[in-house]
């Protein structure tokens, strides 16, 4: 059980569970997003 009043929800905790009850959604740094466009992009253009 997780103290609410505590916790940061820095997501640290979540690789301790055994049931895979706690999970944590992360966003993509725009700069990693904007690197798979380009990589996307330029295999599309190779592929043509
Ligand atoms: S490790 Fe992070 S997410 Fe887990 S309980 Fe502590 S503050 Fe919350």
């Amino acid at each position: 059980m997780v103290d609410g009043a505590r916790c940061r929800g820095c997501g640290r905790c979540t690789h301790l569970c055994k049931r895979d009850a706690f999970a944590m959604e992360l966003r993509q740094p725009r700069i990693v997003k904007n690197a798979l466009r380009r990589i996307d992009n330029g295999l599309t253009e190779l592929m043509k």
